[in-house]
This record gives structure tokens, C-alpha cells and sequence, in this order.
């Protein structure tokens, strides 16, 4: 049996002549760039969120930067954030000449610890982006209080987590910014790259409008220097079409990814601790990516690989050991879960298509694997005690993971 990490021809045999012909009203009003169906896409999303604005930019990565750009953020200031995400969370920050500053994340959930980055404010930060990883929100709460009173900015990246709820409110209405992603692997993906910046001030909304065409606040007036960040029409088209169907997809992942928890609970339970499934802590959790945790991560992948199943490790380097930021003076050890994580971590199909049998045979393969593993290395942080010295195992044998 093949079960492949990720396939989304079924997705579209499915809704085919919606999406055809939002493509082929665009191709026939020959307007590719901005315009109405752009807007129309915006202000459904923005609903959807729970924000007042939505503005479409290019990709997820433009949106992070966006947001960046229009707080004013620039050499000399400080973001805190999480080391294990997709790298666009903290290249951004860089990419606007601000620091970089990694507070470790929650050996549970893996998201940005809220004490971590309250212990990392200085004088100089002045935005924090907390990580809804793999679709389940982080602890907003005690992140938005410290900010409120530090007075510094909130920029949520929620590029996995459109839909996701906690306390009520959807993941990117909390923060000063929300940011989405529409890649293709994302739970509404678009039919190329796309992104999405939601915030409810309208200071900020005409900022990020005007950075996005170039810093232009009326016709060949430049308030700011921005740059093209648009996104293009037959993208919002796709995305629109897409987006009545979002909850009834999520709710299929949310399926597949309990019956895994129920399948997989008692080698879980057994393996005393070389296997850990994924705990929803805050609220709504939509499931972009089935993560376990499991010791001897690549032999496992390798038996699963021979049973047909993809999987894929997101993410194998936490960022302040990747080399670009080499001159941050992070060490192996610095941010020891996020390390341990990253050894062990392993993505499990869960798109929404996946049949029963299928999700079966991986939990069939999977379960094997890790009965047969022996050993007793566990996959996460000991309990108590302090961390073993630096452990950062990366497998220079994996495959590069694609964007997510
Ligand atoms: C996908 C992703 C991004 C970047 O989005 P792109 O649209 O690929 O630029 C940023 N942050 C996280 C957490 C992501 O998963």
C-alpha cells in the first residue's frame, strides 16, 4: 500500500469545476494583478479570521515581513521567537537587520514557552513571534500580557494554523498582526505561492497596503520604500473557491489524526516513552502536520519508507544552530528541547483524503517499527535532571523537507 505524505489530486477532483472556472473568469477579465476578485478574497479571509483587514501579499514569508516592515523594524532592534519552526520565521528578522532573539519552546506542545521570552525582553525588543506549530495555537495569553506591557508588537505566525481556536479567538486575531501562508502543503493551499497579513487597526492596515505596491500612498507617491508583495488574482480565485471547504477538510484531519491517537496510544503507552504522540493543549488544534516524537527517528522513517508511507522531518536544524546565523554565538545545548526535537521528530500523513485503511497501515507500520527498535533511549526531555550535554542529532541522511 502507498500512503504519500501529502497528495492533493483528490482534493481537486473533488471541487474541479469550482476552481476551473474562478480561474476562468480571471483569465477572462484579463485583470491578473489586485482588483476585486483580490479584494473580495481578502475581506472573506479577514472574516473568516475574526480581523478587521486582511491584505494579500506574495507568500507567508512576505507577510512575516510586511508585518516587520511596517512596525518599523530594523537594525538595533530585537524579535523574540521560536528556534523550532520553518526557517521564514526567523529569516525575516534578519532580513530587515533586526536580531534574531530564540527562546526554547514547550517540551509538550513544542511551541515558544511563554517564561522563555519574557525572560528575553530587553530594552531593545520590540516584536515577539510566537509559532502556532503544526496548527495548534501557542499559549497567547501570558504572551500578550508581557508584550501590552513592555509596549512592544505581537506578530502572530500562523502560516499552519488557519482556523485553529483557542479561548475563542481564531489563531492570527490575537496579535497585532496575523500572518498566513497559501503554499500548496498548507491546510488552504493556493495553486502556486500566496499569503495573507490580517490585523484589526487601520493604521497598520494602510501601512502594510502601501508597503505591498512599494511604500506607494497615492499614485507615484512613496510615503515608504516597500516593495512588490502582491498577490496575484488567479491565486485569490483558487483561494476563494477554497475557502467554503476549509472546515469540512480540517475537520477530516482532526478525524485522521484521533483515530492515530487511538491506534497508536497503546504502543505509545508501551514504549515507555520511545514513542510520544501529539497532545492538544490549547483548544483547536487543525492538525497541518501529524508530528511524533520517537526514538531511533530514522530508522523508523527508513521501515516506513519500505512499507510505502512518507513522512517527513520538520524540522531537523533549530534556527539558532542553522549556519547564517552562526554569528549569533548560539551553541549546541543553548536551547536543549528544541534540539532534542529535532532528533527525534517525525511528520505522519494526515491530509484530509487519507482513507481509514491507510491511516491503519501506517499506525500498523509504525507501531511494529517501534516495538522491534529495542533500545532504551527515550524520545524526549527526561522527566528531571539536567540535560544531557549537547545531543543535537541530525542525520545528514535525511531528504531536505519541503517548505512547511
Ligand atoms: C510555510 C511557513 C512559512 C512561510 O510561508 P511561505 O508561503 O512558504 O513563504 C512561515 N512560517 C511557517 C511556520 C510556515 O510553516
Amino acid at each position: 500500500m502507498k500512503v504519500p505524505l501529502l497528495d492533493l489530486t483528490a482534493q481537486y477532483a473533488a471541487i474541479r469545476e469550482e476552481l476551473d472556472d474562478a480561474v476562468a473568469r480571471v483569465v477572462r477579465s484579463q485583470r491578473f494583478v489586485l482588483g476585486p476578485v483580490v479584494e473580495a478574497c481578502e475581506a472573506a479571509m479577514a472574516g473568516y479570521v475574526g480581523a478587521r483587514h486582511g491584505i494579500g501579499v506574495s507568500s507567508g514569508t512576505d507577510a512575516l515581513l510586511l508585518a516587520l516592515m511596517a512596525e518599523g523594524i530594523g537594525p538595533g532592534d530585537e524579535v523574540v521567537t521560536t528556534p523550532f519552526s520553518f526557517f521564514a520565521t526567523a529569516g525575516v528578522i534578519a532580513r530587515v537587520g533586526a536580531t534574531p532573539v530564540f527562546a526554547d519552546v514547550d517540551p509538550v506542545t513544542l511551541n515558544i514557552d511563554p517564561a522563555g521570552v519574557a525572560e528575553r525582553i530587553t530594552e531593545r525588543t520590540r516584536a515577539i513571534i510566537p509559532v502556532h506549530l503544526f496548527g495548534q495555537m501557542a499559549e497567547m495569553a501570558p504572551i500578550l500580557d508581557v508584550a501590552r506591557e513592555q509596549g512592544i508588537a505581537v506578530i502572530e505566525d500562523a502560516a499552519q494554523a488557519i482556523g485553529a481556536r483557542h479561548d475563542g479567538h481564531r489563531a492570527g486575531s490575537l496579535g497585532d498582526y496575523g500572518c498566513f501562508s497559501f503554499f500548496p502543503t498548507k491546510n488552504l493551499g493556493g495553486w502556486g505561492d500566496g499569503g495573507l497579513v490580517v490585523t484589526s487597526d487601520h493604521a497598520r492596515a494602510d501601512r502594510l497596503r502601501a508597503l505591498r505596491v512599494h511604500g506607494e500612498t497615492s499614485r507615484y507617491h512613496h510615503r515608504f520604500v516597500g516593495g512588490n508583495f502582491r498577490l496575484d488574482a488567479l491565486q485569490a480565485a483558487v483561494l476563494h473557491a477554497k475557502l467554503p471547504h476549509l472546515d469540512r477538510w480540517t475537520a477530516a484531519r482532526i478525524g485522521n489524526a484521533a483515530l492515530y491517537t487511538r491506534l497508536l496510544g497503546p504502543a505509545a503507552h508501551r514504549s515507555g516513552d520511545r514513542l510520544r504522540l501529539p497532545r492538544v493543549v490549547t483548544g483547536h488544534h487543525v492538525f497541518n502536520q501529524y508530528v511524533v516524537r520517537v526514538a531511533g527517528r530514522d530508522r523508523v522513517q527508513a521501515e516506513l519508507a519500505a512499507a510505502g508511507v512518507g513522512t517527513a522531518i520538520y524540522y531537523p536544524i533549530p534556527l539558532h544552530l542553522q549556519e547564517c546565523f552562526a554569528d549569533l554565538g548560539y551553541r549546541p545545548g543553548d536551547l536543549p528541547v528544541s534540539e532534542r526535537a529535532a532528533g527525534c521528530v517525525l511528520a505522519l500523513p494526515v491530509f484530509p483524503e487519507l482513507t481509514e485503511s491507510q491511516i491503519r497501515h501506517v499506525a500498523r507500520t509504525l507501531g511494529e517499527a517501534v516495538e522491534t527498535g529495542g533500545g532504551a533511549e527515550a524520545a524526549h526531555d527526561p522527566p528531571s535532571g539536567p540535560a544531557p550535554p549537547s545531543r543535537t542529532h541530525v542525520s545528514a541522511d535525511q531528504p531536505a523537507a519541503p517548505t512547511g
